[in-house]
Order: C-alpha cells, then sequence, then structure tokens
C-alpha cells in the first residue's frame, strides 16, 4: 500500500509551525507495514489544496489529510476534499450532540454556523471521533483510494489516530526493524563493503546512517510477528556480520550493540554496572565531557564518584600529584601523559579503572601535534596503557565527542577483555 500525507496549512509553508504530525504519521503508518511515499505541505487555498488531492489520487492508495477541520474560513480541507469527490457534506449525530454538550456547558461561547460545520462528515464516510476537541475525522474508500481527514492540533490528531483511525489500517503485517551498531568504520566503507546487499535489499531492508563518529544500520522486515521477523534479520545479520574490512578486519569486531538508543557510553555504562567496577576519568581536551556522559546515565553514583578536569599542565602536576617537569619532559600530549594521568587518577580516587584524555580539540595544532591528535590512557588493576587517535579534520567540537567515544570504547574492550589493556 502506497501512502501519502498531506499537511494542509499555510503557517506549515511560511514556517511558523514544523509538520510534527507528517513525522507522527510517517512512524505510525511504518510501524503497520505502510510505505510512505509522499509528503506534501500545502496552503489553506482551495484551488492549490484541490489539485493536491487529485495529484494523490492518482499515484498513491491510501491519502492522509490533516489541518484545516476547524470552525474558521480558512479551514476547508473536508470541504475541497468533498468537492473533488463530488459527494455532500452531513453531520454526523455523534460530533453534534458533542457540540450540544459542549455549548450548553459554556452559555458565554457565541454559537455560530461555522461551529456546526466541525461536526461535518463527507457523505458515505466512516468517522473518527474526536475525543480531544470538536473537529470529527472520517475516512472514505472511493475508487480504490483511501482518503483519511485529520484535525490539524496533534493532542486532537494523535489519539484519533491511535484510537480511531489504526484499527482500520492494520493489515495484518507490521515492521520490525534491528539496529546494529559499529564504532571504528565511517558509513562509505560500511557502504562499500555491503554494496552487493544494499543493491540487492528487498525484504528486509537495510539502512545506513551515520553519527558523529560511528554508523549504524537499520535492517526492517515486515512480518506477522516478532518471531518471524527475527527469523530473517538474523540471516541478514549473519551476513553482515561475516563480511570484512577494506583493510581485512572482521567487520564482527567493530560491532557493538543494538538498538537505537544504546550508545557505546551506555554499553560501556551498562557493562560496568553489570560487573560491578569504579571508574574516575582525568580530563584535558574534553574537560569533564567524558565524566559528563557518564552521569548522562541513571544510577552512576554507584560506579562514579568523582574525577579530574586538569587542562593546564599546572593543573595536572597539582590536582594529579604528576611532577611538571615529567610532564614538560615528555610533552602534555603524549602517551606519557595519558598514562600518568590515567594512573594517578585511578590512584588517587580508588576506582577499579582510569581513564584519560588529552589532546588538541583544534582548531590551532599544539606541541607540533595537529588539531585531533588525542591520546586516551587507560589504567585497570592490570596496568596502564594508552592509544593514539587521529580525528582529523573535524570541528573542535567533534574531536572532543569522538575522542569520548573512543575512551568509551577502550572501556568496553577492557571489561570484555576481563581488565586487560588493548
Ligand atoms: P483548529 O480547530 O484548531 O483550527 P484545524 O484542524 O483546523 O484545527 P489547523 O487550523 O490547520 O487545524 O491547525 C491548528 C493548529 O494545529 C496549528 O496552529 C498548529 O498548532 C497545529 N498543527 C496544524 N497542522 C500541523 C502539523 N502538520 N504539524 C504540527 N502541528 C500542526
Ligand atoms: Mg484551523
Amino acid at each position: 500500500m502506497k501512502a501519502e500525507i498531506i499537511a494542509v496549512g499555510t503557517e506549515i509553508l511560511t514556517g511558523q509551525i514544523v509538520n510534527t504530525n507528517a513525522q507522527f504519521l510517517s512512524e505510525k503508518l511504518a510501524s503497520l507495514g505502510i510505505d510512505v511515499y509522499y509528503h506534501v505541505a500545502v496552503g489553506d487555498n482551495e484551488g492549490r489544496l484541490f489539485s493536491t488531492i487529485e495529484t494523490a489520487s492518482k499515484r498513491s492508495d491510501l491519502v492522509i489529510l490533516c489541518g484545516g477541520l476547524g470552525p474558521t474560513e480558512d479551514d476547508l480541507t473536508k470541504q475541497t476534499l468533498a468537492k473533488f469527490l463530488g459527494k455532500e457534506l452531513v453531520f454526523d449525530p455523534t460530533a453534534l450532540a458533542k457540540l450540544d454538550t459542549f455549548f450548553a456547558s459554556r452559555p458565554d461561547y457565541v454559537r455560530t454556523p461555522n461551529n456546526e460545520r466541525q461536526a461535518q462528515l463527507i457523505a458515505g464516510s466512516i468517522p473518527l471521533q474526536n475525543r480531544t476537541g470538536l473537529a470529527v475525522g472520517g475516512l472514505i474508500e472511493v475508487d480504490g483510494v483511501t482518503y483519511v481527514v485529520l484535525p490539524g492540533p496533534p493532542s486532537e490528531l494523535k489519539p484519533m489516530v491511535n484510537e480511531q483511525l489504526v484499527p482500520h489500517l492494520t493489515t495484518g503485517e507490521q515492521l520490525f526493524s534491528r539496529v546494529l551498531r559499529f564504532f571504528g568504520i565511517g558509513e562509505s566503507q560500511l557502504v562499500t563493503i555491503l554494496a552487493d546487499i544494499i543493491e540487492k535489499q528487498s525484504d528486509p531492508t537495510v539502512a545506513p546512517y551515520a553519527k558523529t563518529g560511528e554508523v549504524t544500520l537499520r535492517l526492517s522486515t515486515k512480518a506477522k510477528d516478532q518471531a518471524s521477523a527475527d527469523a530473517k534479520l538474523d540471516v541478514l545479520e549473519k551476513e553482515i556480520l561475516s563480511r570484512h574490512t577494506l583493510d581485512h578486519q572482521p567487520l564482527h569486531e567493530l560491532f557493538y550493540g543494538y538498538g537505537d538508543d544504546n550508545s557505546m557510553a551506555k554499553v560501556a555504562f551498562d557493562l560496568l554496572k553489570g560487573t560491578g567496577k569504579t571508574i574516575t576519568a582525568a580530563e584535558s581536551l574534553t574537560a569533564g565531557l567524558f565524566q559528563a556522559t557518564l552521569a548522562d546515565f541513571s544510577g552512576a553514583s554507584s560506579i562514579f564518584a568523582g574525577g579530574f578536569v586538569t587542562y593546564s599542565l599546572e593543573e595536572k602536576s597539582k590536582m594529579l600529584s604528576i611532577p611538571a617537569q615529567e610532564l614538560e619532559q615528555h610533552g602534555v600530549v603524549s602517551h606519557f601523559t595519558a598514562q600518568a594521568m590515567a594512573s594517578q587518577a585511578r590512584k588517587l580516587t580508588g576506582s577499579d579503572y582510569g581513564v584519560s584524555l588529552t589532546g588538541v580539540a583544534g582548531p590551532d595544532s599544539l606541541e607540533g601535534h595537529p588539531a585531533g591528535t588525542v591520546f586516551i590512557g587507560l589504567a585497570t588493576p592490570n596496568g596502564v596503557d594508552s592509544v593514539q587517535v587521529n580525528i582529523a579534520g573535524r570541528s573542535r567540537a567533534d574531536v572532543r565527542e569522538i575522542a569520548v567515544l573512543h575512551a568509551f570504547n577502550l572501556v568496553r574492550l577492557a571489561v570484555l577483555n576481563g581488565e586487560n589493556l588493548v
């Protein structure tokens, strides 16, 4: 089934309101296994609305119009659709009774013929009652095309869709998705090594999505239940994870988790919590971003008691008790400094893990290191180590954010490897 969503309202075209109804409806239709092919927005103008409906009727099986069901003169959605379909408007008794009750309880409101319009329906429609407002919605099938009219205010549209419309649209199949998360590979390389899978995709489908420093793949399939969806998604996931990167690294090593909300930080956090380990950090270029990210998760206090923001050389020396001349000798952007910061942070707080971040956020270089050079240290009960990462060509904000991702990835791998450093 091909669906099209038409948002009616000049305020959308002038940018006064954001068309969140289209987003809500698209998500809802996708979950019902209905493909949305077009989003259209049109102003409160009868001629343009008429031709928009005409176009939609030729290319879509389900045409959902939202907005313009209210009492004012510029609300002309039902009138225009009725004209296009060559049908009359008739009163819906339930909606009319609701209008009666509304005005009976508010004697100070003047009831005008315009108010009555809200209780009208295109003749032959199935009414969609409005639990949170006065304008009745409707659904009508004409020549194989289903037309739906919905009120504009989201507070009215959402309950109407959930409670009244969805039961009419259920196809027996739903869309099931699985999100695979990767760290350490860019979107373009991932798409390259999966090119044949992506090209031949029909069911399940594969959609890559690049986020700052990581990539996700959304695998989606239509199925009647979770078990039959899983059977199809398992086969595809196995095929994807059996691939190798262009430099022959197994892709499954770069795969770190499932789900839209399961960020790298969350995965590392859950592993720490699950193993009852505590963590601290000493941060230079990220100035607390790693620790702030930890504190985003409820229950952070059980694994994180505190840490250090040591931006200058002096504070690295003072707060972490590292001799200043050693920092000067090795440079603050170095393996030495990263390891000393991680070890001292761990020791001073008595934590199981100590993380450190020192490097060049940019845009200028530092100590001869280009922007994006970051050393990340990790101290565990088994010793201390550090890695150098080069986050080239990114903004200052991205360098800091991606450096934190790398740090969480090191923690994740260390927990998985029984505190052996990578
Ligand atoms: P009303 O009875 O309030 O006039 P209506 O069905 O006639 O409702 P509109 O007049 O088109 O709807 O819009 C009313 C309000 O609903 C808008 O001012 C806006 O706040 C919200 N709205 C309308 N369309 C959308 C949309 N596509 N996305 C999000 N909000 C919307
Ligand atoms: Mg209106």
